[in-house]
């Protein structure tokens, strides 16, 4: 008989797991309080890496994710992950050093990278204009992922093939074997299933609560929260409008982080301020126009470009930071996958995860990120 999944989520997890799961022939229901990948998945830098993560489980989980988008290019992939590779440049000798130490411990360990002459990274990236470049390193299998396009694409493929989205569909309390949900008119609605994977990134937390379990991602950080503080924190991420950038690949350099955008401009990560705001703090407005004045310095061709979009994402984040993906202990038919590096490990977890739910047995490489390491008495 077809097994029963209901995914609750279409972020990046809910929308690989919606494919992988129907692709193995289950039949599966996705649930979204909104529109595909537009919580956290759409506030995200994108990049799919294993870079200097740690512990050792949580690199390799890292790199199964980034090999599952390589081997994904053949079934479409191609469309969505942008393997452009990864450039990091040096701006001193302290700069230079350090990397060198970074490069040499993960080419130890497999990991693709090589170090760059200072011409290397301008024949690599001829825009670029860094004064005082000392070197660099280059990361080739690393890329970025357009998520938009990967979370409506695999959802649509997986409807293809047999699976239902309700859209707009707020799950407001779980049992064993069905999930309750208000509808935007207030119509209360019912699902069944075999088991229900909790894929709704912050709001798995707020969905558990409703059966009085306790989940441990961290909350969002709130009024007086602080970088310090032990909370999730708020990122900020921008774009500039279209843009001949001459850009070609990720670059990365201290204070900044930038990649092509879908739009044709570029995008920015948060890096100069450690990423981690409280939701109510205006500095973080600062932040889109500090990374355009950085980015300028190092390529001139964004010169007369502005920024055009800014979207503020809420970190999904167990509170060891690594990931969860797990049965609960107390009802073994809900699956939960929070994590963070979620565009990095979403092809992954979707395999390792369709492996667990459809075939019953634990996957190796998630062993480690089972619910057992928190000592929450009610999980
Ligand atoms: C600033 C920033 C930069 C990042 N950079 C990177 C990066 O470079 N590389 C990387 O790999 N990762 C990065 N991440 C992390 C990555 O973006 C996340 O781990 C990933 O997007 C989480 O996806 P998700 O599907 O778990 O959650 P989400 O995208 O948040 O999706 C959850 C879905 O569940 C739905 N939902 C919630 N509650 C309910 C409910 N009650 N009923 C029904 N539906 C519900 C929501 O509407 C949403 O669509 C970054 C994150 C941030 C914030």
């Amino acid at each position: 008989m077809q097994h029963k999944v209901i995914v609750i989520g279409a972020g990046v997890i809910g929308c690989c797991l919606a494919d992988e799961l129907t692709r193995r022939g289950a039949s599966v229901t996705v649930i979204d309080a909104a529109e595909v990948g537009s919580a956290t998945s759409a506030a995200t830098f994108a990049w799919v890496n294993s870079n200097n993560k740690t512990p050792e489980e949580y690199s390799n989980l890292n790199l199964l994710g980034l090999q599952a988008h390589e081997r994904s290019a053949s079934r479409g992939g191609g469309r969505w992950f942008h393997q452009t590779g990864n450039v990091q440049i040096a701006q001193s000798n302290d700069e230079l050093e350090a990397l060198q130490h970074k490069v040499e411990k993960l080419a130890s360990n497999g990991y693709e990278v090589r170090l760059l002459t200072p011409a290397q990274v301008r024949e690599l990236e001829p825009s670029l204009e860094a004064p005082r470049l000392t070197g660099g390193a280059f990361y080739p299998e690393e890329g970025w992922i357009d998520t938009l396009t990967m979370c409506t694409s695999l959802l649509n493929r997986a409807i293809t093939g047999g699976a239902t989205f309700a859209p707009y569909e707020t799950v407001t309390g779980i049992q064993p074997n069905q999930v309750t949900t208000r509808t935007t008119d207030g119509t209360t609605r019912k699902h069944q299933a075999d088991t229900i994977i909790l894929a709704a990134g912050n709001g798995t937390r707020k969905i558990l609560a409703t059966a009085g379990i306790d989940f441990p991602t961290l909350e969002p950080s709130g009024t007086g929260a602080g970088k310090d503080a032990k909370n999730a924190g708020i990122g900020i991420i921008s774009t500039t409008g279209p843009i001949a950038s001459g850009m070609r690949h990720i670059v990365r350099a201290t204070g900044i982080a930038m990649r092509p955008a879908r739009n044709g401009g570029i995008t920015f990560a948060d890096h100069p301020t450690g990423g981690k705001w409280d939701i109510d703090d205006p500095r973080i407005w600062t932040v889109p126009a500090l990374l355009l004045e950085r980015a300028r310095e190092l390529y001139p061709t964004l010169k007369n470009v502005s920024t055009e979009n800014v979207s503020l994402g809420i970190r999904v984040l167990p509170e060891d930071g690594l990931t969860i993906a797990d049965r609960l202990a107390d009802y073994p038919s809900i699956y939960a996958v929070a994590t963070h590096s979620g565009v990095t490990l979403s092809a992954h977890l979707a395999e390792a995860v369709a492996d667990e739910v459809l075939d019953g047995r634990r996957h190796h490489s998630l062993e480690a990120f089972g619910l057992a390491r928190f000592e929450t008495a009610n999980l």
